[in-house]
């Protein structure tokens, strides 16, 4: 039984904003440990779609699980987050004052007082796990510095592994490579690539060539709905495609 794979199972969900259908009877099964990447034209229902899972948008219809047992359209933002989806926004929300391994002591005490966490001391099993996710994002020969020191692309990473800090089961990942070199673009996509597997990820981003070199499946959003949904061969040849982003 394949559902039992299924960490994520959006179904018939549909959103409005004053009458316009932001989403339409919107249908999304992520499998556990994949990397999913969500494409589609301005407009689509991408961020819509992102606010429904981490519970900043309730849909009108439609039903939401995290894994078999979460539902997630019973939960609070805060009590998403803590079941174990984690969404990074485009923006970065470091703490450009604090060292990047600083930051992601703050990440890991979640929303105690900054100078709390900062001034109590933290157990060897606590740094080993900082130092951990440093490794993971690259950024271990950064560990002091200032997060705002950092460049466009480690603070992204920093605030990948800020995220690693509270243990998520999904990633939500929004544009991860706007505005980042070639280089950066592509240790980005090592390190998604990396985290699925152990994680399950599920990424919206208009860059083509990095959703080709990371993805297995691609999820085409039109008009708040599925169009198409395959390998990037698959859904690139799928004249439905073509034709929505022609018309774009
Ligand atoms: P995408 O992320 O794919 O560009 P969005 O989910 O942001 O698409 O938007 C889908 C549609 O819903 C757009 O037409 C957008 O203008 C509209 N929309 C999104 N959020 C709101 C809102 N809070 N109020 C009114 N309309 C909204």
């Amino acid at each position: 039984d394949l559902s039992h794979n299924i960490i994520l199972y959006l179904e018939g969900i549909s959103v409005s904003f004053d009458g316009f259908k932001a989403l339409n009877d919107l249908n999304l099964y992520i499998e556990a440990g994949e990397l999913r990447c969500i494409i589609g034209p301005n407009g689509a229902g991408k961020t819509t779609m992102m606010d429904v899972i981490t519970g900043k948008t309730r849909p009108d219809t439609g039903s939401a699980w995290f894994g078999q047992t979460v539902d997630l359209l019973s939960l609070s933002e805060p009590e998403i987050a803590t079941a174990g989806i984690g969404r990074k926004f485009q923006k970065p929300t470091i703490f450009p004052n604090h060292t990047t391994f600083e930051n992601l002591e703050l990440a890991m005490a979640g929303d105690k007082a900054v100078w709390k966490v900062l001034f109590a001391r933290i157990s060897s099993e606590q740094a080993d796990r900082i130092d951990s996710v440093l490794r993971t994002i690259g950024l271990s020969d950064k560990r002091n510095v200032l997060a705002g020191s950092l460049s466009h692309g480690q603070k992204q990473w920093l605030e990948i592994g800020m995220l690693l800090m509270q243990s998520p089961e999904l990633l939500l990942v929004d544009e991860p490579v706007a505005g980042m070199t070639p280089q950066e673009t592509e240790r980005t996509a090592e390190l998604l690539v990396s985290l699925s597997g152990t994680h399950s990820v599920v990424v919206v981003e208009h860059d083509m060539a990095f959703v080709r070199s990371i993805a297995r499946t691609v999820t085409v959003l039109h008009q708040g709905s599925v169009l198409a949904e395959g390998s990037m061969d698959q859904v690139q040849n799928d004249p439905k495609v073509i034709e929505v982003y022609l018309g774009d």
